[in-house]
């Protein structure tokens, strides 16, 4: 699965909320798909969540530059990068410990419009 930085943590955050109804069925699929043992390529611009999201425009996200801020933050903090494989249960466990523990999360995520639901998700 090709999954871009933030979304690292939208995918652990996720309630069933989403920009319309395709997309949190679309959402769901990814979610139910994901198990500890998923193979993650870190990928840089839209992937396999963005391809269900009305906000794709042609491949190209219509908040690039707020998205592009946040996926630089968690590859920052993870200590990874664009092109990496890992399995998924790397990728989550480290997200947990050096982001949603450290509250790392408030700096990355504040400007999100969802952050108000996920804020109170995060408090682990
Ligand atoms: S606040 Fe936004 S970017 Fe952060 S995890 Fe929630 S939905 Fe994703
Ligand atoms: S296109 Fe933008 S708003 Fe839509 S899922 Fe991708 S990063 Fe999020």
């Amino acid at each position: 699965m090709n999954i871009r930085p933030h979304h690292f943590l939208c995918v652990q955050n996720y309630a069933g909320h989403g920009y319309d109804k395709n997309f949190t069925e679309h959402m769901d699929g990814i979610v139910s798909a994901l198990s500890h043992e998923t193979d993650i390529v870190i990928q840089e611009g839209c992937d396999d969540i963005c391809a269900g999201c009305p906000n794709n425009i042609d491949g190209v996200c219509a908040s690039a530059e707020k998205v592009d801020r946040m996926d630089g933050e968690v590859l920052e903090a993870l200590g990874l990068g664009y092109g990496n494989k890992k399995k998924w249960n790397e990728i989550r466990q480290s997200a947990i410990d050096r982001i949603f523990t450290t509250r790392l999360f408030d700096k990355i995520c504040h400007d999100c419009q969802w952050y108000g639901i996920c804020e109170h998700i995060t408090e682990r």
